[in-house]
């Protein structure tokens, strides 16, 4: 089985091939640190996290490194118009910002380069290219110089005609080509700026991505990705940079896209008022639902966001974790018997080939869709065979259940929805204290205490094989929606309600 990906610059999918074999280098654009992250960047990072985890699924060292812009016109709006400096700005959205990626169970990346720390690398860079003839210098500015660069408008596909017929293109006399772009913005008064040799001034921001993509990750690296809206000019411009320096090509392999976020059937934009942050989401919807929605439609492709549409998610998603939450309570409570076989041969059947069929799913391009089609099926397999055990478990079914449990955890962890993590012992609701008092008729201190000798009191009921007060512990924590779980560092008890 291999894995193909859609190339936005071969306009097909292509089978992929990494520069070095067992080895992924990715970029992918990070935010410009001056406001909150909205649900649009939000599904641009979950994509990727997803695509980072299910190479790293497939055996692959992936090297990741996700940028942040800390310098920047919009930075520097925002600094005056709260009376911060840009540094100060940056901090507080970085701050935010590295909230939001944990909230929305995105793993980190390997190397989180700044802008303001390589200004000496892009003036470097900014110096090849007038050394070449890529680049020129007028009062201060330098501007790269479209028309030298044969290749330019590869990866948009479009003439240099037809991308001044789209964009709207300020007037700047300065300019030879109306299309030509800043590679260095001389400073203005009130801003932030560094030494060069064409004076102070600061970097423009095309040419930050691909110093620090190539400086990390070298020419020809894997997988370059981002949002949609910057193959052009953004990611066109990185090209022109990189491979006018370099004299070579390609400067990336794979250029990877993935589509907007519409709202309500409308664009986002501020300009509709219709902007939505993570951190306003999230105070109202499960990390897991929002991903779980996010990943419900192929990156590539629009995706509309609504209450209905989340509300839906999160009913499918509930079908997937009361599908885990019945196995865990059948294997603990269940009759033990040898039985006759009840659909054992055919759902073992399903268990071992599920796996391959969710690669499949996902080796095309990262299909989330239909792997989730794929996971879905299992469920309603898992079900079926659950009900018809249910009365008389067999060893042998137990152990089946357990694996399809495990491998459905599996799946799930891939798309980043990983339903087997403990929350932590302050997240949990002070429902516990209650129902420890109930049980042991007095007063805890707080959760940590309830906690641990609720545990403690289950483990000993256990192991003095009195079930009778083992049952109680557990179906008292479940009427709550708290669930005991095994895991290797021992029992734990974790919160599935609201
Ligand atoms: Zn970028």
């Amino acid at each position: 089985m291999s894995l193909r990906v859609y190339n936005t610059l071969a306009r097909k999918k292509e089978k992929f091939v990494p520069r070095e074999k067992g080895k992924v280098s990715m970029y992918v654009c990070g935010p410009t640190v001056y406001n909150y992250i909205h649900i649009g960047n939000a599904r641009c990072y979950v994509a990727f996290d997803v695509i980072y985890r299910y190479l790293q699924h497939k055996g692959y060292d992936v090297t990741y490194v996700r940028n942040l812009t800390d310098i920047d016109d919009k930075i520097i709006k925002r600094a005056n118009k709260e009376g911060l400096t840009t540094k100060e700005i940056a901090d507080k959205y970085i701050k935010a910002f590295h909230k939001d990626m944990k909230n929305l169970g995105n793993r980190s990346s390997r190397i989180e380069p700044k802008a303001t720390e390589h200004i000496s690398e892009m003036i470097e860079t900014i110096n090849c290219l007038i050394r070449k003839g890529f680049a020129y210098e007028v009062d201060g500015d330098v501007f790269f110089e479209i028309q030298r660069f044969g290749d330019y408008g590869k990866l948009s596909g479009r003439t240099i005609e037809e991308m001044r017929a789209g964009e709207r293109v300020d007037v700047d006399m300065k300019k030879r080509h109306p299309m030509d772009f800043a590679l260095w913005k001389a400073a203005k008064s009130r801003e932030p700026s560094w030494d060069s040799p064409w004076g102070k001034g600061r970097p423009g921001w095309h040419i930050e991505c691909s110093v620090m993509s190539s400086k990390y990750l070298g020419m020809g690296f894997d997988i370059h990705g981002g949002g949609h809206d910057l193959i052009f000019p953004h990611h066109e411009n990185e090209i022109a940079q990189a491979e006018a320096c370099a004299g070579k090509v390609p400067f990336v392999k794979y250029w990877l896209h993935n589509g907007f976020v519409n709202i309500k059937e409308e664009k986002m934009a501020k300009s509709l008022g219709n902007v939505i942050l993570v951190r306003e989401i999230l105070k109202e919807y499960d990390p897991n639902v929002l991903r779980m929605f996010f990943v419900s439609t192929h990156y590539r492709s629009p995706i509309n966001y609504s209450e209905e549409n989340l509300n839906a998610v999160a009913s499918a998603l509930e079908r997937i974790k009361t599908v885990i939450h019945n196995i865990n309570y059948l294997v603990e409570s269940g009759a033990k018997t040898e039985q006759d076989d009840l659909g054992e041969k055919r759902f073992k059947e399903v268990v071992v080939g599920v796996e391959s069929k969710f690669l499949e799913a996902m080796d095309d391009d990262f299909n989330t869709a239909s792997a989730l089609g794929v996971i879905f099926e299992f469920v309603k397999e898992m079900n079926f065979f659950l009900e018809k055990n249910q009365k008389n478990l067999s060893e042998s079914a137990k152990c089946l259940l357990l694996e399809a449990r495990d491998k459905l955890i599996g799946f799930m962890t891939v798309l980043g929805i990983e339903l087997g993590v403990e929350k932590a012992v302050e997240e949990l609701p002070d429902a516990l204290i209650g129902i420890a008092e109930k049980i042991f008729g007095r007063t805890f201190e707080d959760k940590n205490e309830a906690l641990k000798v609720l545990i403690e009191a289950r483990e000993k009921a256990r192991k003095d094989k009195d079930w009778a007060k083992a049952d109680l512990i557990r179906d008292k924590l479940s009427a709550q929606y708290f669930v005991l779980k095994d895991t290797p560092q021992g029992c734990q008890i974790i919160f599935e309600g609201k």
